[in-house]
């Protein structure tokens, strides 16, 4: 007969079994109510769905084992570290960008001791969270004045709530992007109480558009970085100066959202579709908006750069409040931002940059160390091949970088099966399907990361 409802032990009945109490003993009796309930409710959830199900026998050692699984679970936290061999740089369903580590231990110092967030250490009194970084990113940026805020979305929301509020703003039909989901250019303009005047069409775009939409209704005009696609062939838009020379003669503001705003020349590296900030606040621009944690390579946050009568009256916005950046966020800008200037090389000590710029026979190196390492354990067979890796966050989808990758393929696993097995490690791997393959880019991975990623074929091996 097919187990019921009846068959399943009460908790108190499970606990006083021998096995169980020996659990109880080790961990603790919290803990191990916990795990039961879990346990027992996933069986009484698959009973009642009438699914096939077999009952495990409770007083044997297996159940116990079931039971210490369940407690570990519970005690390993659901966000950990894992290895990004998908060969995208920034990803940012894996958090972004690593950050360089004297980030690192500004946020450590900053969260581990009370700090002087909002205290002006000179007079005493209440100083502004905003203080700390602004010179800096002037410095950087050569804006007049900067502000921070929790992302670059928060960024261009209370921009426009504060520059445009009520009144219209014009942008153009072939900026108006989806970032993902939930950002979309459209959508941020009507929540910021402003209306959107779309000018140009889909692929042209001239200064007379957006002069022929300015009326007195008009406080914005508002450029965007198309950041995850890219319009081709019989294309025009407006030179930034033309655009910042039109708002200055009409009294309008001129605000550009970067995405992933760029504070030095990446264009030797393949990225020239990314206007370094200096040089677009030097076009005009009144102000500027962009991403921490994109080719910046800090923390998450938004930063804004420009006009000081603007900036000011952002800090001043009820929203500011809402989308203000947090104590670690911002010991972590700052450190970062402090790699740009000398005696550093960002290129060197920025981690994003160092893995977007690193020789591409360094990342071979790596590769065949990989494959080298993976070849000893006699598991898996193992290749190392050229392939091409992207920036990611927001930066072009065609602007490849070169890169090598270890294909990897075990005996009885197909692709997506591999797959899944090195999500499940300690440190779980995750890689990228190719035609068929699984492969470990080396561009996105640090040579330290080389021992997790053994460690995870062990775990598998010996399933
Ligand atoms: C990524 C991006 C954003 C959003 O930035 P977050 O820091 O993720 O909030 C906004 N605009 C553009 C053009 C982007 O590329």
């Amino acid at each position: 007969m097919p187990p019921s409802l009846r068959d399943l032990p009460q908790i108190q009945s499970l606990l006083d079994q021998p096995n169980v109490a020996q659990v109880a003993a080790r961990y603790s009796h919290g803990e191990t109510v916990a795990a039961l309930r879990d346990i027992t409710g996933q069986l009484r959830s698959a009973l009642l769905s009438g699914r096939d199900c077999e009952l495990p026998d409770f007083a044997g050692n297996l159940f116990a084992d079931t039971v210490v699984a369940a407690i570990e679970a519970m005690r390993t936290s659901s966000l950990r570290p894992v290895v990004n061999a998908t060969g995208i740089i920034i990803h940012t369903n894996l958090g972004r960008a690593r950050l360089a580590p004297s980030a690192l231990s500004a946020m450590q110092a900053v969260g581990a001791a009370p700090t002087n967030l909002e205290l002006n250490l000179d007079t005493g009194k209440r100083g502004s969270r905003h203080d700390h970084v602004e010179a800096l990113i002037c410095d950087l940026t050569g804006a007049e004045a900067a502000v921070v805020v929790n992302n670059c979305a928060a960024a261009v929301l209370l921009s426009l709530m504060a520059t445009a509020g009520g009144r219209s703003v014009v942008a153009s039909r072939g900026e108006l992007i989806e970032i993902g989901g939930s950002f979309r250019l459209p959508d941020v303009i009507a929540q910021s109480g402003a209306t959107l005047r779309e000018v140009g069409t889909t692929n042209k775009t001239r200064v007379s558009d957006y002069a022929d939409a300015i009326d007195a209704d008009t406080a914005v005009l508002l450029k965007s970085h198309t950041s995850n696609f890219k319009i081709v062939g019989f294309t025009a838009a407006p030179a930034r100066g033309d655009l910042a020379q039109l708002a200055a003669e009409r009294e309008v503001i001129l605000i550009e959202d970067l995405g992933s705003g760029v504070l030095i020349d990446l264009s030797a590296f393949g990225l020239t579709d990314e206007p370094v900030v200096a040089d677009i606040l030097k076009a005009g621009v009144d102000l500027v908006m962009f991403s921490g944690d994109k080719l910046l390579g800090g923390p998450q946050a938004g930063i804004i750069a420009g006009r000081r009568d603007i900036i000011a009256s952002l800090k001043a916005h009820p929203l500011m409040r809402a989308v203000r950046i947090d104590k670690l966020s911002l010991a972590a800008l700052d450190a970062t931002l402090r790699l740009y200037r000398a005696p550093f090389d960002p290129l060197k000590e920025v981690p994003v940059l160092a893995a977007l710029s690193q020789p591409l026979a360094r990342v071979k190196e790596r590769g065949h160390a990989l494959a080298d390492d993976l070849r000893q354990l006699g598991i898996a067979d193992v290749a190392v091949q050229q392939t091409a890796a992207f920036v990611g966050g927001g930066t072009l989808p065609e602007q490849d970088i070169p890169s090598f990758a270890v294909c990897v393929a075990l005996p009885g696993l197909s692709a997506h099966q591999l797959m899944a097995a090195l999500r499940q490690g300690d440190t779980p791997v995750i890689g990228r399907i190719e035609r068929g393959e699984v492969l470990l880019d080396m561009r996105s991975v640090s040579d330290a990361e080389l021992p997790a990623i053994i460690r995870t074929f062990k775990h598998i091996a010996n399933r």
